[in-house]
């Protein structure tokens, strides 16, 4: 029998990364010592009072049903308190807050409520890439919109075409931003939601970094700008704050009706997130933040190693002030994909090809925090061996 693939799998962008994960595979099959700066996963386990809160949820045969497809009221009356400490933003639990199976799930189900077939969604570039694969998905044509390090990597929206704007459903935004780590103020956030309510776009925006930043910076929410609520909705994460990538946990807030259309697609695809895991998850939004405030030391820590090290080698980086990215220049006259070959094949250092993020992130590098300072700093010693 021949199998083939739906057309909307056919139309999805080729996986950029399968070659390079491929040749690491190799290079390690060679006994090399691999330094992995590839992914964006944190190393350092689960803060313990939160596997503990798992560990007495999960014996409460309460948790063991299906879930209530919203999620639990609690856990999204923990998620409206914690959006009023941190960010002084107002939320009704229960119409503006969705608990979703990590970000990730709500992102990817969010164009199948909003998106028709030939519906223009603007995803940044580069990016993380659902955006763009959802879109497709969902039979929506992405369009980028280049981020370039003049404009800071944030859209350069004076410079967006006016008839682009009006055909636009969705503009898709990322601050602090995966994967330049670039930062967006409020002035930008009052821009966006300004465009968006001008030309009926909405507005998507995702904060899995809001909570890992350096330096006493606190990275605004979207939410906390006039008109934000009007045109938008927030996907939040608590997989890279509290280490949880494993358990997938998250939640969406702001506007009423979006959070609505993603709960009905939601409905006909999951039975919500297992109810031991949101308990354990508001434990880890209760409870001291001081576990967070740890892992920012520990990143910062790393960041110096790593950002030092490579400005040392010649190489264009800045330090982030956000994310456990570091976004670092290619040396003129290389692509991005043959520099992170050169760093794997001659060094074992393993860091990904901006192109990868979409062509925007041409010319780039990104290296993850995930490894202790001693092991960046070997990294670091064996690049110094390559005279790049
Ligand atoms: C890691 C990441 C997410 C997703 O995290 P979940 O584990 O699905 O909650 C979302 N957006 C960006 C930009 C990320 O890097």
């Amino acid at each position: 029998m021949n199998i083939e693939r739906a057309e909307r799998l056919q139309k999805l962008p080729p996986y950029l990364f399968q070659e390079l994960d491929r040749l690491r595979d190799q290079v390690r099959a060679r006994g090399v010592d691999i330094i992995d700066l590839g992914v964006g996963d944190p190393d350092q386990p689960t803060p313990p009072h939160i596997i503990e809160a798992l560990n007495a949820a999960a014996q409460d045969p309460r948790t063991h049903k299906y879930p209530a497809y919203s999620g639990l009221s609690r856990f999204r009356e923990v998620a409206a308190d914690w959006y009023k400490r941190r960010f002084d933003v107002d939320l009704i639990p229960n119409q503006e807050v969705i608990t979703l199976i990590g970000s990730k799930e709500g992102l990817a189900h969010f164009p199948l409520a909003f998106v028709n077939p030939g519906d223009v969604v603007l995803t940044p570039s580069p990016a993380y890439p659902v955006y763009k694969g959802s879109t497709i998905l969902a039979g929506g044509v992405p369009v980028e919109m280049p981020l370039r390090k003049e404009n800071g990597f944030l859209p350069d929206l004076a410079a967006m075409d006016p008839a682009l704007l009006q055909k636009a459903k969705v503009m898709v935004i990322n601050y602090p931003n995966n994967p330049t780590a670039a930062c967006a103020d409020l002035e930008f956030y009052e821009r966006v939601a300004a465009l968006a309510k001008k030309h009926e776009i909405i507005v998507v925006s995702d904060a899995a970094y809001t909570e890992m930043a350096y330096d006493g910076y606190r990275p605004p929410s979207f939410m906390q700008v006039a008109g934000a609520r009007e045109v938008g909705i927030e996907f939040h994460s608590l997989s890279k704050t509290y280490n949880m990538t494993g358990w997938r946990i998250g939640f969406a807030v702001g506007n009423a009706q979006l959070v609505a259309g993603l709960g009905q697609v939601k409905s006909q695809i999951d039975s919500g997130a297992f109810d031991a895991v949101q308990l354990a998850g508001i434990t880890a939004l209760t409870a001291s933040q001081d576990c967070v405030a740890q892992m920012n030391k520990l990143y910062a820590g790393r960041r110096e190693v790593l950002v030092k090290g490579l400005q040392g080698l010649g190489l264009e980086v800045e330090r982030p002030k956000a994310t456990f990215y570091v976004w670092c220049g290619v040396p003129a006259g290389q692509t991005s994909t043959d520099f992170c070959r050169k760093l794997l094949e001659e060094a074992g250092v393993v860091s990904t090809p901006g192109v990868g993020f979409g062509s925007a992130g041409e010319g780039y590098v990104r290296f993850a925090l995930t490894v202790d300072e001693a092991r960046l700093q070997e990294a670091v010693d064996r690049l110094a061996g390559l005279g790049l």
